[in-house]
C-alpha cells in the first residue's frame, strides 16, 4: 500500500509543517468547491503531499483539466468567504449517523451514505478522538489540523489529475485524484512553478543523455546505470575527493566482495527482514520443488519474529532454521546474495583481526557498490536505482571517543558542502520512540537515552542547523539524514550519519580495554557524499551540467585558428603539456572555422577553451574563453596553464 493512502498518525499530524497545514486546507477548500458543482460527488481521502496537496473521490463525470477554471473560480468564492476552520469532537455514534445521512464529505445530508468516510470511520483505533471540521457549508471527518481560516490560503493552483484505487488496493474501486498545490502567497506560488521549470531543463535524465554521462540499457537491465566516459570522470573525481579527504582524517581503505552466503545477512538482520529490498537469492545447487518456498519463507519470517531481540546465541538457532528450510525445499548447497549494504562485510573486517583499545577509532571506508531491489515503478533515472556505489565507511570507537568522531564526520560533510557550493542545508536527527521499544527500536532503553544526548549535544555545540525528528531512527540507533538544496532550491535527501549500538554486538564483535576486558564497540556508518548516482543526479541540476573544472569531464579544449604547420605545432605542444599535468584536454584539429569550434565546444559544456591564432603563436600566448563566462582575451601561455593546475587542484574555479 502506497504509503499516501495510509491513515497519518497522530503523532505524524502534530508535526505537520504550517506549509502542510495549509495545503491539506486547501483540499478542503477544493472539496467545498467541487461539491458546488457536482453535489454528488464522494470524498475518501485528502491529505498534503511533497508538493501540495490531493483529495480522491468518486463521481460519475470524469473531471479533466478543462473543468479547473471553473473549480478554481468556486475555491476562490470559498476562500474569500474567509470562513473559519471549525473543529468539532463527537461521538463515534454520531459521526457514523453523520456519516449514514451522507453528511460527511458533504454540504449537507445527502439521500446516500458518505461511505469512504463510513470505511475511514472504522479504521480509527477504539479510543482516539473523532472529529469533524466544517468550513462554510462544507463539513468532513478529519483529525487536522488546519489553517484558522480559509482565507488563510493565500495562493493555489490545481495541477493535474489521475487516478488511484481508493486506499491504493486495485480490489477497491478506482477514483479521481485531483492534485494542486498552494502556497503562504502568490510571490511564492509563482517561484515554485518557475523552479520546476528551471528544474525541467536541468532534469538529469535528459542532460545525462545530452552530455553522454550515462545510459540504462534493457538487455542490462532496468535501474542499473552504465557510465559512459564522461559519467565515469564525474565518478572517478567524486572517489579522488573522497579518498583524499578521508586518508586525511585517518581512514583506512577496504574492499569486498558484492556478494555473501545467507549466513551473514541473517546475522545482521537484513534477513528475513528486509528481503524484500533485496535481490533474491542465487542457488547453488539444483533446484528442488518449490511450490511450497513462498509459505515457508513466511513461515520462517514469522518464526524469527516470534524470537524477540535476537542474540548471538538466537542467531545459530536462526541459521541453522535456515539450513533445515533449505534443505526442506530439496536445496542442500548454498545460497548467496548480492548486498544491499556493506556494513556486514565491513563489520567482518573489524573481527578479522584481533582488536585492542590502541587500535581504536578504527575507520574502515570503501566506496562500496550496493544492490537493492527496488519496484520497477519506483526506478528513476539516477536518483532510484536498483545498483549504487556508496561512499561508506564504518567508525568503530569507544563511548568515549564518539564525540569527537560524529563531530569529525560533521566537519567532512561541511567541507564537501563547502566545495560544491552548497549554502543551504538542513540536518534532519531522528530519534527513537520510547513506546515502541523493542519492536521498531533495539531494546536498550538507556542507550538509546546516552546516544541520543551525545548526539544532540555535539549538533547543538557545532551550531550545525538541525532539525529533531521523534520516531524515525534506524533500528539499531539515531540517525542524521542530510539534506541539501540545488542551485535552483529544490531539496534532496542526499547523505545518512548513524549511530550503531546493536549490530556490533549482534556480529560479536569486541576489542581488548585497558583493563584487559572485552568490549563492543560503538560503530558510525557515515555516507557523506551518498551514492554515486544519486549524488551525481543531483549535481547534474545543481550545475546545470556546467560543471566547474576540476569535474568537467572535458576540462579545456584547443582551438586553432587555420592549420599552418607552425600554429598547429604550437597547439600540439600545449595540449601535450596540460595531459602530462593529467588536464583532460582535446585538441580541435577538424577544418571547420573557429566560430564553428567555439561553438561545438560551447554545446558539448567544455569548460576552458583556448583560441590560438598566429599573434597568439608570435607572443607565445593563448586567447582564453571560459564556457558561460564568454571571451577573456590574451594571456601568457605559462600563465594560463598555472592557473587552471591551480584552480583543478584546489577545486576551485578562478
Ligand atoms: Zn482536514
Ligand atoms: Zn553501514
Amino acid at each position: 500500500m502506497p504509503e499516501e493512502s495510509q491513515r497519518k498518525t497522530l503523532d505524524e499530524r502534530h508535526r505537520m509543517t504550517d506549509l502542510e497545514r495549509l495545503r491539506h486546507s486547501c483540499a478542503h477548500v477544493l472539496a467545498t468547491a467541487i461539491l458546488k458543482i457536482w453535489p454528488d460527488a464522494q470524498f475518501a481521502a485528502g491529505p498534503p503531499v511533497e508538493q501540495g496537496f490531493y483529495y480522491d473521490l468518486e463521481l460519475a463525470h470524469r473531471i479533466t483539466p478543462e473543468d479547473f477554471a471553473r473549480i478554481e473560480e468556486e475555491m476562490k468564492r470559498e476562500i474569500k468567504a474567509n470562513h473559519p476552520f471549525e473543529r468539532i469532537p463527537l461521538s463515534r455514534a454520531d459521526a457514523i449517523a453523520m456519516a449514514q445521512r451522507g453528511e460527511l464529505g458533504a454540504l449537507g445530508p445527502r439521500g446516500v451514505p458518505s461511505k469512504f468516510k463510513l470505511d475511514i470511520l472504522e479504521s480509527i483505533p477504539e479510543g482516539e478522538e473523532i472529529t469533524i471540521y466544517r468550513n462554510g457549508e462544507f463539513t468532513d471527518l478529519c483529525a487536522g489540523p488546519h489553517v484558522m481560516r480559509t482565507g488563510n490560503v493565500g495562493a493555489f493552483r490545481l495541477t493535474s489529475i489521475a487516478s488511484a484505487y481508493y486506499k491504493g488496493d486495485e480490489r477497491n474501486p478506482q477514483l479521481q485524484r485531483i492534485y494542486g498545490t498552494a502556497f503562504k502567497n502568490k510571490t511564492e506560488l509563482e517561484a515554485h512553478f518557475a523552479m520546476l521549470e528551471e528544474a525541467k531543463k536541468r532534469d538529469h535524465r535528459k542532460l545525462g543523455r545530452e552530455l553522454e554521462l550515462f545510459t540504462f540499457d534493457e538487455d542490462v537491465g532496468p535501474g542499473l546505470p552504465l557510465s559512459l566516459p564522461n559519467g565515469t570522470v564525474l565518478i572517478e573525481e567524486l572517489e579522488k575527493l573522497a579518498k583524499e579527504t578521508e586518508f586525511a582524517a585517518g581512514y583506512q581503505r577496504v574492499r569486498t566482495p558484492h556478494l555473501a552466503r545467507e549466513n551473514l545477512y541473517l546475522t545482521s538482520g537484513h534477513l528475513p527482514y528486509y528481503a524484500e529490498s533485496m535481490f533474491p537469492p542465487m542457488e547453488l545447487a539444483a533446484e528442488g520443488s518449490d511450490a511450497d518456498r513462498p509459505l515457508r519463507r513466511e513461515e520462517f519470517r514469522r518464526e524469527v519474529e516470534a524470537m524477540g531481540e535476537l542474540t548471538p546465541e538466537k542467531i545459530d538457532r536462526v541459521i541453522e532454521r535456515a539450513a533445515e528450510i533449505r534443505k526442506a525445499e530439496g536445496l542442500s548447497g548454498d545460497r548467496y546474495y548480492l548486498k544491499a549494504m556493506n556494513c556486514p562485510h565491513h563489520h567482518k573486517l573489524f573481527g578479522a583481526v584481533p582488536r585492542s583499545y590502541r587500535d581504536l577509532p578504527l575507520r574502515l571506508a570503501e566506496y562500496g557498490t550496493c544492490y537493492r531491489y527496488e519496484q520497477s515503478g519506483e526506478l528513476f533515472g539516477l536518483m532510484r536505482v536498483r545498483s549504487m556505489q556508496m561512499n561508506d565507511a564504518h567508525i568503530y570507537c569507544t563511548e568515549d571517543q564518539f564525540e569527537a568522531e560524529f563531530n569529525a564526520v560533521n566537519e567532512m560533510y561541511l567541507k564537501y558542502f563547502g566545495i560544491f557550493g552548497l549554502g543551504k542545508y538542513l540536518m534532519r536527527f531522528s530519534t527513537h520512540d520510547p513506546a515502541r521499544l523493542g519492536q521498531k527500536f533495539v531494546n536498550e532503553p538507556e542507550l538509546w537515552l546516552r546516544t541520543e544526548a551525545m548526539v544532540r549535544g555535539v549538533l547543538q555545540r557545532s551550531g550545525i542547523n538541525f532539525i529533531e525528528v521523534p520516531n524515525e531512527a534506524a533500528f539499531y540507533g539515531p540517525k542524521i539524514d542530510v539534506q541539501v538544496y540545488s542551485a535552483i532550491g529544490r531539496e534532496f535527501t542526499i547523505a545518512t550519519n548513524q549511530v550503531d549500538f546493536a549490530v556490533p554486538k549482534r556480529f560479536g564483535l569486541v576489542y581488548k580495554d585497558r583493563d584487559n576486558t572485552e568490549k563492543t564497540p560503538l560503530c558510525i556508518h557515515r555516507a557523506p557524499l551518498g551514492t554515486h548516482e544519486r549524488f551525481i543526479g543531483f549535481l547534474i541540476e545543481h550545475y546545470a551540467g556546467n560543471f566547474p573544472l576540476w569535474l568537467a569531464p572535458e576540462q579545456v579544449r584547443i582551438l586553432p585558428i587555420g592549420d599552418e604547420p607552425p600554429l598547429l605545432e604550437y597547439a600540439r605542444s600545449i595540449h601535450a603539456e596540460l595531459r602530462s599535468q593529467g588536464v583532460r584536454a582535446e585538441l580541435d584539429l577538424s577544418s571547420d572555422k573557429i566560430n564553428g569550434k567555439i561553438q561545438r565546444a560551447e554545446v558539448a559544456k567544455v569548460h576552458t577553451m583556448l583560441v590560438l591564432g598566429n599573434r597568439d603563436l608570435e607572443a607565445g600566448a593563448v586567447s582564453l574563453r571560459v564556457h558561460g563566462k564568454g571571451n577573456l582575451g590574451a594571456r601568457p601561455r605559462a600563465e594560463v596553464v598555472s592557473g587552471l593546475l591551480a584552480a583543478i587542484r584546489d577545486r576551485k574555479d578562478p
